[in-house]
């Protein structure tokens, strides 16, 4: 559906990462953008507190939680683009960075398609928001020189395993939308020879004052689902990051694995 260049919007989209939920996180550009724009659409996990950075725009939740993926994406292109033709700042506001599994490309390539102008504006990852508030250096000499970030979460003619396999062996692994198959994913990496002691860091929520962490094995991600490792019942409130490599091995060693559980602390 590509449009002829004279009759091209006046509107421009602003494709713009809102960092891990902390608004005081948000870059000051995306700070600056929110306050001009006439129109913001945000995704579901995005704060009230980061909207209220933009007060005189019309907001539009375009949010899509798991399942009908690509039906929601289409939809969300098609509000995209009819922003940009009834809008002049349009502002498409997306957790963490939006160029990391944010859907941003297909985004992307309908705005060009519609010829509708834009710009990215990049945004804290989780990975980087988790390893800030556990102190703990996705990098580190001698030990990581090198982070994967994946999901296990696979797209159209995608197969579920291949990213897990292609990565067992990257010393850091930053986990994205693994939360519901942590317990699968850890059964998988250890089965393509990953070590079942290495160190495995969950944070959810990072960067909300709300923020869980918790400290255990692969064996430990293997035994448990994740909410059982974050304690209270079980019941995720946030988005969670599952973190694992050797570079955690000191804060697990600092922590009380929570699969020793009650004893441990009771003690
Ligand atoms: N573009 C986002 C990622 C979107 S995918 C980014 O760069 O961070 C959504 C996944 O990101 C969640 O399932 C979770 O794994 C992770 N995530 C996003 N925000 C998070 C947070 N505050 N704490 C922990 N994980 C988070």
């Amino acid at each position: 559906m590509s449009r002829p260049a004279e009759q091209r919007s006046a509107g421009k989209v602003w494709l713009v990462g809102a960092g891990p939920g902390a608004v005081d996180l948000l870059t000051v550009r995306a700070v600056r953008l929110l306050g001009e724009a006439d129109v913001v659409l945000h995704d579901a996990l995005i704060g009230d507190d980061v909207l209220l950075l933009a007060p005189q725009a019309k907001l539009i939740a375009v949010g899509k939680r798991c399942g009908k993926q690509s039906t929601a994406q289409r939809f969300i292109n098609q509000k995209l683009i009819h922003a940009a033709l009834t809008h002049t700042r349009v502002v498409r506001l997306k957790g963490g960075d939006p160029m990391l599994f944010g859907r941003a490309q297909e985004e992307m390539d309908a705005l060009a398609a519609a010829g509708i102008d834009y710009e990215v504006v990049p945004g804290i990852t989780a990975a980087s928001a988790a390893s800030a508030q556990i102190r703990v250096s996705l990098t580190r000499r001698g030990i990581a020189r090198s982070v994967a970030l994946l999901t296990p979460r696979a797209g159209e003619g995608e197969h579920p395993s291949q990213a897990l396999r292609a990565n067992a062996d990257t010393p850091t692994l930053a986990l994205y939308m693994a939360s519901h198959e942590s317990m699968a994913i850890a059964r998988e990496l250890m089965s393509y020879g990953r070590d079942p002691a290495t160190p495995v860091v969950v944070v959810e929520n990072a960067s909300h004052p709300t923020s869980r962490e918790a400290f255990t094995t692969l064996q430990g991600l293997a035994e448990q689902p994740v909410g059982a490792l974050l304690g209270t019942a079980g019941i995720l409130e946030g988005p969670v990051l599952v973190m694992l490599g050797e570079v955690f091995l000191e804060a697990l060693q600092q922590h009380t694995p929570f699969w020793q559980g009650d004893s441990a602390s009771a003690a």
